[in-house]
C-alpha cells in the first residue's frame, strides 16, 4: 500500500514531476500517466531521489542479499525458434544442447560451500523430457542432500509447461512440487505483458494474463513468488506501465509477491538483437536506473526491489542503491542464461565484494533468507588500511 514519504521537492528539476512528488509525499497511489511521466523525464536525479526516499521509508539504510547458487538444469526448449530474444535455449539435437542427469545436479549443488549457500535458484528451458517426474526427483534429491537450503525454482512458464506435458492442472503441479521441496518461485518469463510485444518477441510463450494466473494460484497455495519485467527491446513506456499495473493489481489481491526485479535485455547471440541492429549494445545505465526507480515508486504495495548485477553490472547495481533498490542479487554461482546473451559480468560475486559494494554506497549490508528475513547485519565495516595500524 502507498505510504507517506518524507521528501524535499526542491531536489526535482523537471516541473512535470512535481505533482507526482506531491502524491508520493501524501502517500497517494500513482496513476498510469504518472508512471509514464517518470519514464519520460530526463531528470534522473530527481526521479532517483524520490525513489530513494520511498525506499528509505520502507527499508531504512539496510541493503540485503542472499547467498545463492543458480542451477540451470536444461537449455532444451520447445520455444527455441519463437522466443527471438533468448540466447540460452537450444533444440534437442542442436550443438550446445544439454540436460543434466540427476547426478550432474547433485554434483553442481555440491560444488559450493554447503554451509554458505542458502538458496538454489533453479530455472531452465521448456524441455519435453523434463516434466513433473524430473523436477520431483531433483527437488527431493536436493532436499535430502542439503536440507537447510531453500529451493526457489521454476518460472510460471515452466510450471505451465509441466502441467501441459503431464496433463495436470497448474494447481496440482504446484502442490506436488511443493511436496517435493519447492519453497518459492522466481519471477522470470514475464518479459512484457503487452500482447503486441509478446507477438514480436515471444509469440508462443504464456500470455501475460496466464503468467499472472500461475502466480495467483501459487499465492493462493501459500507459495511466495518474485516478479520481473524484461525491458530494453521493443516495448514502449506505456507497455512498461501496463505491465507494472498488472503486477500491482495482483499484489493488491494476494500480497504474494516478495520482490520486483527489472531485467535488462541483452542483445547478443539472439535473433532479436540482429533484427534490431543492437548486437553488442546492452541497455544504458540511464534506462537501467530509471526502471529500478520507477518500479520502486509505482509498485507501492511491494517492500522489495532488487537489482540484478549480472545483467546491469555491479557498478550500476551499486548506484541503484540510491535509486530505490534495497536488495542485490546474491553471491550467484555459475549463471548461464544471461552470459549466453552477452552479459560480461562475472559469474559469481564473493561475499567480500558484495559487502564492499554495499558499504561503498554508504549502506548497511545484511544477509537475508529467501523470505527477506534478515539473518545477520554486517554493521562493523573494517577500518581503512591507513587507520588500522
Ligand atoms: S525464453 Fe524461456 S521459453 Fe523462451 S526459448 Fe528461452 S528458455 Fe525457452
Amino acid at each position: 500500500m502507498p505510504i507517506a514519504v518524507p521528501f524535499d521537492r526542491s531536489r526535482i528539476t523537471d516541473p512535470a514531476l512535481l505533482p507526482i512528488a506531491d502524491k508520493v509525499i501524501a502517500g497517494e497511489r500513482l496513476a498510469p500517466a504518472d508512471g509514464a511521466a517518470l519514464f519520460h523525464t530526463a531528470d534522473l536525479l530527481g526521479l532517483g531521489a524520490m525513489a530513494d526516499a520511498s525506499n528509505r521509508a520502507r527499508n531504512g539504510n539496510v541493503v540485503t542479499f542472499a547467498a545463492n547458487q543458480h542451477i540451470n538444469p536444461t537449455n532444451v526448449c520447445i520455444l527455441r525458434k519463437t522466443c527471438v530474444f533468448c540466447s540460452y535455449a537450444r533444440l534437442p539435437k542442436e550443438a550446445g544442447a544439454y540436460r543434466y542427469t540427476m547426478e550432474q545436479v547433485w554434483e553442481e549443488a555440491a560444488s559450493v560451500d554447503g554451509d554458505i549457500t542458502r538458496e538454489f535458484h533453479i530455472v531452465g528451458g521448456l524441455d519435453m523430457q523434463a516434466g513433473f517426474a524430473y523436477y520431483d526427483e531433483m527437488f527431493r534429491g536436493l532436499k535430502a542432500r542439503h536440507p537447510q537450503v531453500h529451493i526457489k525454482a521454476l518460472t510460471a512458464v515452466e510450471i505451465a509447461h509441466i502441467a501441459r506435458i503431464d496433463k495436470m492442472s497448474v494447481r496440482d503441479v504446484l502442490i506436488g512440487l511443493r511436496e517435493a521441496g519447492l519453497d518459492t518461485m522466481p519471477g522470470g518469463g514475464a518479459e512484457v505483458f503487452s500482447p503486441g510485444v509478446r507477438a514480436t518477441i515471444a509469440e508462443k510463450k504464456l500470455s501475460g494474463t496466464e503468467y499472472i494466473d500461475v502466480h495467483r494460484t501459487a499465492h493462493e497455495l501459500g507459495i511466495r513468488t518474485n516478479c520481473t519485467m524484461l525491458y530494453g527491446h521493443v516495448e514502449t513506456y506505456e507497455d512498461r506501465i501496463n505491465h507494472l499495473g498488472m503486477l500491482r493489481d495482483l499484489q493488491d489481491e494476494t500480497g504474494g509477491f516478495l520482490a520486483y526485479i527489472p531485467l535488462a535485455y541483452h542483445p547478443d547471440n539472439n535473433e532479436l538483437g540482429v533484427e534490431l541492429g543492437r548486437t553488442g549494445t546492452a541497455t544504458t545505465g540511464f534506462d537501467d536506473l530509471k526502471n529500478l526507480a520507477v518500479g520502486r515508486l509505482f509498485l507501492d504495495n511491494f517492500t522489495h526491489v532488487k537489482s540484478h548485477w549480472i545483467m546491469v553490472t555491479p557498478a550500476i547495481s551499486q548506484m541503484s542503491l540510491h535509486f530505490g533498490v534495497n536488495d542485490l542479487e546474491g553471491t550467484v554461482v555459475r549463471e548461464k542464461i544471461y552470459h549466453e546473451a552477452g552479459a560480461h559480468t562475472s559469474q559469481a560475486m564473493s561475499l567480500d565484494e558484495i559487502l564492499r559494494l554495499i558499504r561503498g554506497a554508504g549502506k548497511t549490508p545484511a544477509e537475508r533468507d529467501s523470505f527477506y528475513t534478515v539473518l545477520r547485519v554486517f554493521d562493523q565495516p573494517p577500518r581503512p588500511r591507513a587507520e588500522a595500524a
